[in-house]
């Protein structure tokens, strides 16, 4: 039976990036995907992911998207491909509250000082800037905003494509359409067997980046921890001038409200007036399974994102595109990247709740170093398990 130092399981944005990084590192490495990444059932497929390089969900994690920002702009130096634009991002909100985002308290507050913690190029805007830089918007008058000309977008469905072939060109074995049914391990910390749809495997170690799935492979208590929600992603055709909308004018963004129900984010208009301009909010009320994803978004859900984006953006009635997507959720909207208690050789990495994209390239890294050399090169103690039980 021919074994692996280590096996992926999932190859999504993170699984594609810890097969890249590990096989690089000289790993024997297999991966498993039970659809054929990069798919429309999981969390990584809609075009684009926003990426910001000075984050307010934590200090911990800028250094984690300067290190993916470095990683891909390698793979686009090395490939030719076109990964990430980094056409501006802006951020903004009321003065006058401690805007939460991710269930942090003054997200934008956070945000400016990442800025200055890691040197991160940025200025903060008054009302009357954000009037004359980004007229684009209809603003109530209150806001301030933090503007980051270094973030941009991602094209999440190349970024896991590509880092997928080059993870085969260094030796990786990538089985598509396979699905994992359990990974027990051989004894000791060392060593896992692998059961798929279509046989069995053996490796040293493994990686779980089975995203929205990822309850399939975790103790009983854990499970509870991780909770799935539908997101819907829609592209609105632009009322007016169009062009005001390109990526030369208009950047990614995130607008905060008074409320959580308020925020919303999007994108400039990517492919040309046609393809209109993608927005989307968030919602943590319904959850759901990933196998249950309800795909089709309904008439009444378009009505109610237009009548929320028509108060802040020119946009028209006519929906050109919509598409559901799933977060995965833990209850400090924190990452889980560590190994399971019981079984250090298997390794849980799950950058969820909604901000994972753009880190996905660094963490592939972090787990490489993990697997190799028993530690990682930033700090990632506080996306430990034990702090959800
Ligand atoms: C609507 C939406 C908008 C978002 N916006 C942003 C953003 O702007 N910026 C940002 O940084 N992040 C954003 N995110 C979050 C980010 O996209 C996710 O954190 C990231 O894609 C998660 O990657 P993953 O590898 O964990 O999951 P996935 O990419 O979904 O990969 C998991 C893979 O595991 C496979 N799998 C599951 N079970 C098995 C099994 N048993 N056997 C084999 N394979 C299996 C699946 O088929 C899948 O391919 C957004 C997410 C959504 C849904």
């Amino acid at each position: 039976m021919k074994s692996y130092d280590c096996a992926i399981i999932g190859l999504g944005a993170v699984g594609s990036a810890a097969a890249f990084q590990l096989s690089k590192s000289g790993q024997k490495v297999i991966g498993f995907d039970k659809f054929s990444p990069p798919h429309t059932n999981g969390s990584s497929h809609g075009d684009t992911r926003i990426t910001r390089q000075a984050i307010g969900e934590g200090s911990v994690y800028s250094p984690i998207a300067l290190l993916s920002n470095a990683i891909w702009r390698e793979i686009e130096t090395q490939t030719g491909e076109d990964l990430f634009t980094a056409c501006g991002g802006l951020l903004f909100g009321p003065r006058d509250v401690k805007t939460t985002q991710h269930r942090k308290v003054d997200f934008l507050g956070e945000t400016i000082r990442a800025a200055e913690q890691y040197n991160v190029p940025h200025e903060v805007l008054d009302i009357d800037d954000l009037k004359r830089r980004f007229p684009q918007f209809c603003y109530e008058g209150n806001e301030f905003g933090y503007y980051e000309p270094g973030a941009g977008f991602l094209r999440p469905e190349r970024c896991v494509q590509t880092q997928l072939e080059l993870a085969k060109t260094l030796g990786a074995t990538i089985h598509f359409d396979e699905a994992v049914l359990s990974i027990e391990p051989t004894g000791g910390d060392c060593g896992v067997r692998i059961t798929t749809s279509s046989g069995e495997y053996f490796a040293d170690a493994a990686v779980v980046s089975s995203g929205a799935w990822v309850q399939e492979f975790l103790p009983e208590n854990l499970k509870k921890h991780f909770q799935v929600f539908r997101q819907v992603l829609f592209w609105f055709e632009v009322e007016g001038e169009a062009s005001l909308f390109s990526k030369e004018r208009f950047p990614v963004y995130i607008r905060l409200g008074h409320h959580s129900d308020d925020m919303f984010y999007g994108f400039p208009a990517i492919d040309g007036p046609n393809g209109g301009i993608k927005v989307a909010a968030e919602q943590f009320e319904e959850a759901t399974s990933a196998d249950n994803l309800q795909k089709e978004v309904s008439p009444s859900e378009i009505e109610a994102m237009v009548a929320h984006i028509k108060r802040y953006l020119p946009i028209t009635n006519r929906c050109i595109r919509s598409a559901a997507c799933l977060y995965t959720v833990t209850p400090d909207s924190d990452f889980v990247i560590d190994r399971l208690p019981d079984s250090p050789q298997i390794i849980l990495a799950s950058p969820c709740s909604g901000h994972g994209f753009k880190h996905s390239a660094g963490i592939g890294k972090l787990l490489s170093e993990l697997v190799v050399r028993g530690e990682t090169s930033l700090d990632i103690s506080s996306f430990n398990l034990r702090r959800l039980t």
